[in-house]
């Protein structure tokens, strides 16, 4: 099963992807995670790339896209994946539909929030990992959260119709209880695979 999560930051598309990876036993490719560790790391693409993820612009289409083809080329991807964060942008949806040639995505699902839910859930993430003693995401800030909000609507949100259009596009209300989302996804997977 091949499977898109679209959604805003904060919409609880990382959560939710790890429950559909586990159930369905896809890999959970999460370009956001990708990136970081790639940050974290220190290498030649995270030094790159480390001002840009901390402001909260999106890095450029063809390196995040080169990343993502030799990510989905690996053998655990071979019978699917689920891909989270990716693509965001129409050049990065046209790319990955010529990546994937005459194999076409199972499904792309939407996750709907409304904006002022979001700046409280991710200022909510970012205070509980530092209580927990953790370290917040370096872009878990108010003005790198502004931006990625407003990339997201210029960017991103044009996705939506690009799928509608495809008839591939489920979205639902990411603002109703986890597992009440858990069970529209699941229940809506199972009936395309005509379970
Ligand atoms: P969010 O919480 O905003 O959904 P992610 O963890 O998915 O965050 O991504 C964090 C950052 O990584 C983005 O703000 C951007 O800088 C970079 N990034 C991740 N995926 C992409 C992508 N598909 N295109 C461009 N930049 C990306």
């Amino acid at each position: 099963m091949k499977l898109v999560f679209l959604g805003p930051p904060g919409a609880g598309k990382g959560t939710q992807a790890a429950v559909v990876s586990k159930e369905y036993r896809i890999p959970h490719l999460s370009t956001g995670d990708m990136l970081r560790s790639e940050v974290a790391a220190g290498s030649q693409l995270g030094a790159s790339i480390a001002d840009d993820m901390q402001s909260g612009k999106l890095i450029a289409d063809e390196t995040i896209s080169s990343v993502v083809a030799h990510r989905i080329a690996l053998p655990d991807a071979a019978a699917g994946f689920l891909l989270d964060g990716y693509p965001r942008t129409v050049r990065q949806a046209d790319f990955l539909e010529s990546l994937l040639g005459s194999v076409k995505l199972d499904l792309v699902i939407e996750l709907v929030v409304d904006p002022t839910i979001l700046i409280e859930r991710i200022q909510r993430r970012a205070a509980m990992t530092l209580a927990g003693g953790g370290a917040a995401r370096a872009d878990d800030n108010i003005d790198s959260l502004r931006k990625r909000l407003s990339i997201y609507q210029t960017e991103t949100a044009p996705l939506t119709e690009y799928y509608q259009r495809k008839g591939q596009l489920f979205r639902l209300n990411g603002d109703a209880p986890l597992e009440f989302v858990s069970r529209g996804i699941v229940g809506r997977l199972a009936h395309l695979r005509g379970q």
